[in-house]
């Protein structure tokens, strides 16, 4: 077995031109007999990693997976690739488990996708032994180890496996592991002088953007408004926040739903399934959320609370975008969230408090931070990214800083005339001089910083003090009804004249324009090619939605959203051409080719009749004409065009791979000579050219038709 074997499978099975960073490497270890562990980030692309040995090498490869409800998704996908793959658990009647094993044993099987549990059972083992395996798959493989974020005593077993059939490579795969975690996995499995690949953790088609958590209700729904149709997922803390924003995000007219554990049992799969099919558009979760589901499409992920360390988040944030298009991610931070976390974690049993807490200090550290987030975050999985990257909020503005001793002053003067005894709404509406009855009734309007503050709005007010609060030079008292106080630092400020720096609340306002003008930019592309691209990007979302409805599968196995986007904007109208777009294997081609080849060419011959010069619509009239049966001088009479022209545009859709019958104006010995006559000629090749040549025996249309031929079958 060798790469090229391998490439052609990629290409057959998936419909992808090449390899995915490591991808080719890993293929070639397994190949080379070797035992893997093989660490890449969530829609990296691991699974090509050991489907195609799968599928190119002989017998068949085992993939142990933790998650059965996965498991169905994943065989069906292939499935739908023409992979010939099954899974075997729990779940399966007794019969289908029959069918199944009969299956492996006989051969028939390039994988077999099972749960820990019926890996290491006694009944299963002797199928297994007398099965032809050429892999083990080892996925979710952090399982094995108790130092991961999710182990499962069941995986333990596994070491079995190398004990068992020693000469078998197995591949261990995850997409989290720190060092520790990568060590043990190793020694758990007990792999033998593995190689270990570990792929860059970098998301570049994920944005990353904080804001400051105010008015998030307002937020989000300004954020779907301008996403229409997209898939998101809204990660909230408490169960009660994913069903109240679920209700109040549906009063605005938005197809929401809530998840979280506590659920009943039919109502849980049933909101992920609606998800995974498109029938609901944002889920509000908890972060029991997701675990279970392979959905490629999503476009968004909201944190509405901010995570408890920088493994969670990134995690629930990599599950949007996976299938490689770009996917926009928004996490809400408030200093309270912080508070209420660290309380949890001292709350909480006393094991890893000290961990845990540095953890959430890194989230914290994420989420105020002033410099490039994804380097940030990279660092954390102890990557170093030297440039910028240009995709999260602080590269697109930076922030800018100035002198704000004095509004620090005027805020902390205030909180120390109020005698500590407010919070943050009341402070600001005293610096702000409101006239609120609760502010007047309690004499807050008699002290000396009422109204000193008046200048700085009062959004503007809560960043600065948000950022007083990260500085230390205030506090706010969570046992003590959220008042806010003073610290030590903040006499310094107070009484020494210490200088303060805030990063300008302007920003927030740029930032806001900002995404404003680029969704003026994008209404007024007034560019017709880009609203087509778009307009049929639409047009097929919906096929596609009809057809899986139609088969029972979610709609992002038929083709996923990068797929539809590349037809959108290549918009092939043969099969040849659909099948060089990324996605489209041999087997969709088959399945699902003619349905879109057909809405490609009905939209672009309804956009012509709208009067929009589309390149390819006038070769698709006269081939929609030929199919029905018109001659050629009919069609041409129709379409005011020669009969030459129809000939060649007959030849150019031959050419393509159409259903074109050109024996029907030329026979073959007519066609050998014009091939001999251009056998050497450079093209362009001038049909007169040919025709003097040939003596002026044949036509200019046989011409055109036999170098059409000549050129699809022997150049
Ligand atoms: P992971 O298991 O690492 O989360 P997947 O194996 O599910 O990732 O792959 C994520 C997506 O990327 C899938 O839609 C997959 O089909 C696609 N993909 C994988 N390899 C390639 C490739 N070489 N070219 C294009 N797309 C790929
Ligand atoms: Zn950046």
């Amino acid at each position: 077995m060798n790469l090229e074997n391998a490439k052609a499978a990629l290409k057959k099975y998936y419909g992808y031109d090449s390899f995915r960073p490591l991808q080719a490497e890993v293929i070639q270890a397994i190949y080379d007999k070797k035992d893997v562990l093989l660490l890449m980030p969530t829609g990296g692309g691991k699974s090509v990693c050991f489907q195609i040995p799968a599928i190119t090498m002989e017998g068949t490869c085992v993939v142990v997976s933790p998650l059965i409800s996965l498991m169905k998704d994943q065989v069906e996908a292939m499935r739908a690739n023409g992979i010939r793959a099954a899974f075997l658990n729990s779940s399966l009647s007794y019969h289908e488990q029959q069918s199944v094993e009969n299956e492996l044993y006989h051969g028939r099987l390039d994988l077999l996708y099972t749960s820990p549990e019926k890996m290491a059972s006694q009944e299963f083992l002797p199928l297994v032994r007398a099965s032809k395996i050429c892999l083990f798959a080892i996925d979710e493989a952090h399982c094995i180890s108790a130092w991961g974020h999710d182990f499962r005593p069941e995986y333990r077993q596994l070491r079995f496996l190398k004990n068992t059939f020693p000469n078998t490579p197995v591949i261990a795969l995850t997409a989290t592991a720190d060092k520790l975690t990568r060590k043990d996995i190793i020694v758990q499995a007990e792999l033998r002088n593995p190689e270990v690949f570990i792929a860059s953790f970098d998301r570049p088609n994920l944005s990353l953007e904080v804001r400051p958590g105010r008015k998030r209700i307002e937020q989000i729904i300004e954020f779907i408004g301008k996403r229409p149709n997209q898939p998101g997922v809204i990660y909230c803390t408490a169960r009660k926040t994913t069903e109240s924003l679920a209700e109040k995000l549906k009063e605005a007219g938005i197809n929401a739903a809530a998840y979280h554990a506590g659920l009943d049992e039919r109502t849980r799969p049933k909101v992920q399934e609606d998800f995974i099919n498109d029938r609901t558009t944002v889920i509000c979760a908890t972060i029991a959320f997701g675990m279970g589901i392979d959905k490629s499409n999503v476009r968004w992920v909201i944190h509405y609370n901010l995570p408890k360390n920088i493994e969670g988040y990134y995690q629930e944030i990599g599950r949007s975008g996976r299938d490689g298009a770009d996917a926009n991610t928004l996490l809400f931070y408030s200093a309270q969230d912080v508070m209420m976390l660290r309380e949890f974690i001292m709350d909480g049993e006393g094991q890893n408090r000290d961990i845990q807490l540095a953890k959430l200090e890194r989230m914290h550290q994420y989420a105020t931070a002033l410099i490039c987030r994804r380097k940030i975050l990279l660092n954390y999985f102890n990557e170093t990214m030297l440039e910028n990257c240009g995709n999260c909020d602080v590269c697109k503005n930076p922030p800018q800083h100035f002198d704000g001793t004095i509004a620090a002053q005027k805020a902390l003067s205030a909180v120390s005339r109020l005698n500590e005894q407010v919070g943050t709404g009341m402070l600001v509406d005293v610096l702000r001089g409101s006239k609120s009855y609760n502010l007047v009734s309690n004499g807050y309007d008699k002290i000396k910083t009422y109204g000193a503050g008046k200048d700085i709005r009062q959004d503007d007010w809560f960043f600065y003090l948000e950022q007083l609060i990260n500085q230390g030079l205030l506090e706010i008292a969570y046992d003590d009804h959220s008042k806010v106080k003073l610290t030590e630092a903040s006499r310094a400020v107070l009484f020494s004249g210490q200088k303060v720096e805030l990063v300008k609340a302007e920003i927030l306002q740029k930032r806001k324009e900002e995404e404003e003008a680029k969704t003026q930019i994008r209404t007024k592309r007034t560019l017709e090619r880009e609203r087509v691209r778009d307009e049929l990007f639409e047009h097929l979302r919906e096929l596609r939605l009809d057809i899986a409805r139609e088969k029972g599968v979610p709609p992002y196995i038929v083709f996923n959203d990068t797929t539809l986007e590349e037809m959108a904007a290549m918009r092939p109208t043969t099969e040849a051409d659909l099948s060089q777009i990324s996605g489209v294997g041999e087997q969709k081609l088959e399945a699902y080719g003619r349905a879109f080849l057909d809405a490609i060419q009905d939209f672009l011959l309804a956009k012509k009749d709208e009067g929009i010069r589309i390149t390819g619509a006038t070769y698709l009239e006269t081939f929609r004409q030929y199919k029905q049966g018109a001659t050629v001088d009919e069609i041409a009479a129709q379409r005011g065009i020669s009969p030459l022209t129809v000939f060649s545009h007959l030849a150019h859709l031959y050419e393509k791979g159409e259903n074109v019958n050109i024996w029907a104006f030329l026979n073959k010995a007519e066609a050998q000579r014009v091939a001999e006559a251009v056998h050497d000629m450079e093209p362009p090749i001038k049909l007169q050219e040919v025709f003097t040549k040939l003596n002026e025996e044949l036509t200019y249309e046989k011409i055109r038709l036999g170098i059409a031929w000549y050129n699809k079958n022997k150049r």
